[in-house]
């Protein structure tokens, strides 16, 4: 078909465009031309470049946004989780035991039976059992993680394979439930979940692959057309390479490289080797990620003050400082050095400030580099440390949908906290407020990949699943909706030195667009994470389709 410069190959009309762009904040229409955004105004401004072979989708008043990118996401576990007995979608113990069967039944070849994502509350004392296992699969060993991964469930094979019985002593980091008499009951915690993960095959090619590939369609059936995927080693990055030269790689993609804690400074020249062949079509390999704590909630974030004791005193515990803060500072400012760009985990406010010393240590030596450093999850912030991000040009990575009361929160953090130091948690208005850089992300598989119930969380600051029942946590933190769409696209972009290209609608720029089934801005529009994304395009192309665009 030759091309028709006069026209649009495609026309987005009548509905309400959300451009995230300064100089035109809202629209009514967008032309794209080939990949690239060719027009965007009034229906009557874009009406003369509907042609014969124009596509004219009439939005009929619904919202066009930017395609949401996701800065802080694991697709290739997510997938390989949906791939695997899945039973987070199961409800209660028979439901999750049902699910488990149907798919053991399904897979009668397959040597392990794996899969996760287990509520605790279904489960009486929150520990499963193994002989609710060993009733449906008594021959094959299982093992099942619970949706936050701390805790994992096994059938009686997996304790003799592992060797676990009433005489194991429990890790240093984990423990073994036990009936009263010492005999496992089938929950391993922590670091006793490793006693049977050292065992199970390490998925293969065709399966990271599979995996990848569900998780893109998925991840596009919401709307996101780019992401950092936050932890790659060099099988993920394989996978990402055969995906992008095989041509399937439809979402934009930055990878952040594992940094390996065991090992120095000296690995920066591997990271700079794998980031040199890591580029290819949509894929990019300049990122590190750091990971510089644990959770809150299991005592190893890491603190300035110490956690609280039941009895609310202080204990002597500040938590784990993964990566030596010294250390960090000379890596972060070689990372820098070498271009690539610092992606830190960070749950703690003596995490968060180590990170931010770090780059203060890279800027020092360096000047201002263009390597865009974010701190991931930023939980709890010493109130010193906030201007800093603005001051230190880091950005703020957040992961909204935690900010609410939930039982984590309220039961396993802030009585660990404190009064005080429990109103610094996820501080995302002050951080606008203090000029920082705001960009948003999920977390997925750890949590939904959805950015509309993250949104619903980071304006509302209560759980979708708790509206209208609960306080929200924190309201002078709550963000407006504008916002939080701006950093969940524009903002993302920033962090995937993508803001160039995408991140608004403007012309001239890639044309990475979702199509939200309603007007969020509408007084009616209704809870935020209720509305669905029903098309997706990135690059002028429809990546998902549903039969609801019409
Ligand atoms: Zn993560």
């Amino acid at each position: 078909m030759p091309a028709d410069r006069d026209h649009a190959d495609v026309v987005l009309t009548g509905g309400r465009v959300h451009t995230v762009d300064d100089s035109r904040s809202t629209a009514e229409a967008v032309a794209v031309r080939g990949e690239r955004i060719a027009a965007v105004g009034t229906a009557a401004d874009i009406a003369p470049l509907i042609g014969p072979r124009t596509r004219v989708l009439d939005l009929h008043g619904r919202l066009l946004v930017p395609g949401f990118q996701d800065a802080h996401i694991h697709p290739i576990s997510g997938g390989i989780d949906r791939i695997e007995c899945d039973v987070r979608e199961s409800r209660g113990r028979d439901g999750v035991l049902a699910t488990i069967r149907a798919y053991a039944d399904r897979h009668p070849d397959d040597p392990w039976i794996i899969g996760s994502g287990w509520y605790m509350a279904d489960f009486e004392n929150g520990t499963p059992r193994r002989e609710d296992l060993d009733a449906i699969v008594p021959d094959r060993p299982v093992f099942l993680p619970n949706r936050d991964g701390h805790s994992a469930w096994v059938n009686t094979r997996t304790l003799e394979l592992a060797g676990i019985d009433r005489n194991t002593p429990d890790p240093g980091d984990g423990r073994i439930e036990r009936d009263p008499d010492g005999t496992p009951t089938g929950t391993l915690h922590e670091g006793a979940t490793e006693l049977v993960e050292r065992l199970i095959p390490v998925p293969g090619p065709d399966k990271t692959l599979a995996a990848l590939r569900l998780a893109q369609a998925y991840l596009h059936s919401l709307g996101i057309t780019a992401w950092q995927d936050a932890s790659v080693d060099a099988s993920g990055q394989a996978t990402y390479r055969k995906a992008a030269e095989d041509g399937w790689l439809t979402a934009r993609v930055e990878a952040a490289m594992w940094w390996e804690r065991e090992r120095g400074e000296e690995q920066v020249e591997d990271l700079v080797e794998r980031s040199r062949t890591g580029s290819v079509g949509r894929l990019r390999t300049n990122s590190v990620k750091l990971m510089q704590d644990g959770v809150l909630e299991t005592y190893t974030g890491s603190l300035l003050d110490p956690y609280l004791g039941r009895d609310g005193r202080p204990t002597a515990n500040r938590g784990i400082d993964f990566i030596d803060p010294e250390v960090l500072k000379r890596a972060v400012t070689r990372i820098d050095a070498a271009g690539l760009q610092p992606h830190f985990h960070a749950i703690g406010d003596g995490a968060v400030r180590a990170c931010l010393d770090a780059v203060a240590a890279a800027r020092a030596a360096n000047g201002l580099s263009d390597t865009r450093p974010h701190i991931a999850h930023i939980q709890l912030i010493h109130p010193d440390d906030v201007p800093r991000f603005a001051a230190l040009d880091v950005v703020a990575n957040a992961q909204p949908l935690w900010a609410c009361h939930e039982g984590q929160m309220d039961e396993l953090t802030i009585p660990f906290l404190g009064p005080e130091r429990s109103t610094w948690q996820y501080p995302f208005a002050s951080l606008l407020r203090a000029g920082a850089r705001l960009a948003m992300g999920s977390d997925w598989s750890v949590s939904t990949p959805n950015p509309l119930e993250e949104i619903e969380v980071a304006v509302q600051r209560v759980f979708p699943e708790s509206r209208g029942r609960v306080e929200p946590f924190l309201p002078s933190e709550a963000l407006t909706l504008a916002e939080s769409i701006r950093a969940f696209t524009a903002g993302s972009a920033y962090v995937n030195h993508l803001d160039t290209e995408t991140g608004v609608i403007a012309a001239g720029k890639l044309a990475d667009l979702a199509v939200i089934d309603r007007d969020l801005f509408a007084p009616e529009a209704g809870p935020i994470g209720e509305a669905r994304v029903i098309a997706t395009f990135v690059g002028g192309a429809p990546v998902f389709e549903d039969p609801a665009l019409g």
